[in-house]
């Protein structure tokens, strides 16, 4: 609580009283330290892969640069850095215009199966690389609801990519769409996975936070990807939650509602 204190003042018998003004800033200064942690977040994420670059720039300055091989490599190594803070800034501008709400969502009529299909199709490939097996399930009577189907693809990608990041070869991915109890539509994406450990599930929404940092980096993981669903289901006036048993697996649900009563469509 911020505490104020203004005089009274009367001109001709001076201070004769004080008004006293309390202000809970418990608010304001949450989200201030959540400000400052994701500036430090942001600066931080962008210059690791800057100093990996500036590093194997030198070095094929000194010398590398004559041994093919090498450099080949080296160079890969600068390119894949780069395609990560490409990857970054990316996401950074897509939270921040879903924050400052800029970019309306475009509403249209869209076919849930269809939908559905074409994002498995998109990840089939990768799926068979890694022996992942993949089912679908889309209840009967769901036929079309009014979103943004640009975003919702985008949302959708996130978690298949993510179950597909975080599942062991060999594994099982499931996407199911159905009605839920309050008439919504509910797609869930279920996997065979690692599992999130119960102490992270809290914080798993959050901007960067993962349950290992270095093993999300290795997999080209910006930190950001559930954080732009969250913005985005929460524009189509849903829900996301996730599930998830440590070394089980995980599933990560999302609510939107069947006519697309969302914010942009009222
Ligand atoms: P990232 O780019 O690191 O995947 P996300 O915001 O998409 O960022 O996810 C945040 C963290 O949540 C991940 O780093 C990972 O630790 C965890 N996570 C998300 N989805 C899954 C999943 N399906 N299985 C296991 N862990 C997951």
């Amino acid at each position: 609580i911020r505490v104020t204190f203004t005089p009274i003042h009367r001109r001709e018998f001076g201070i004769t009283g004080t008004i006293a003004v309390l202000q809970d800033v418990t608010e304001q200064e949450e989200m201030e330290t959540t400000r400052r942690e994701f500036v430090a977040n942001v600066s931080h994420e962008l210059r690791t892969p800057l100093t990996t670059i500036r590093s194997y720039a030198e070095a094929l300055d000194d010398g590398a640069m004559g041994e093919p091989q090498l450099a080949e490599r080296f160079v890969g190594v600068i390119r894949n850095e780069t395609e990560r803070m490409i990857r970054l800034v990316t996401d950074l501008l897509h939270l921040s215009r879903l924050d400052s709400n800029e970019a309306p969502l475009r509403m249209q009529p869209a076919d849930v199966m269809e939908m559905l299909d074409e994002v498995a199709d998109r990840f089939s490939f990768q799926m068979k690389q890694k022996h992942i097996r993949s089912g679908m399930f889309v209840e009967q009577g769901i036929g079309k609801v009014v979103i943004d189907r640009d975003q919702i693809e985008q949302v959708l990608d996130n978690l298949m990519s993510n179950a597909l990041k975080y599942t062991p070869e060999g594994g099982n991915i499931r996407i199911e769409a159905r009605r839920n109890s309050e008439g919504m539509l509910s797609i869930s994406v279920q996997d065979t996975g690692i599992g999130i450990p119960k102490k992270d599930l809290d914080r798993i929404f959050e901007r960067f936070y993962r349950v290992d940092k270095a093993r999300s980096r290795n997999m080209g993981g910006t930190g950001l990807g559930l954080s732009i669903a969250r913005e985005i289901v929460k524009a189509h006036g849903g829900q996301i939650f996730l599930e998830s048993e440590y070394g089980q697996g995980t599933c990560t649900t999302f609510t939107l509602p069947m006519l697309g009563e969302g914010r942009e469509a009222q």
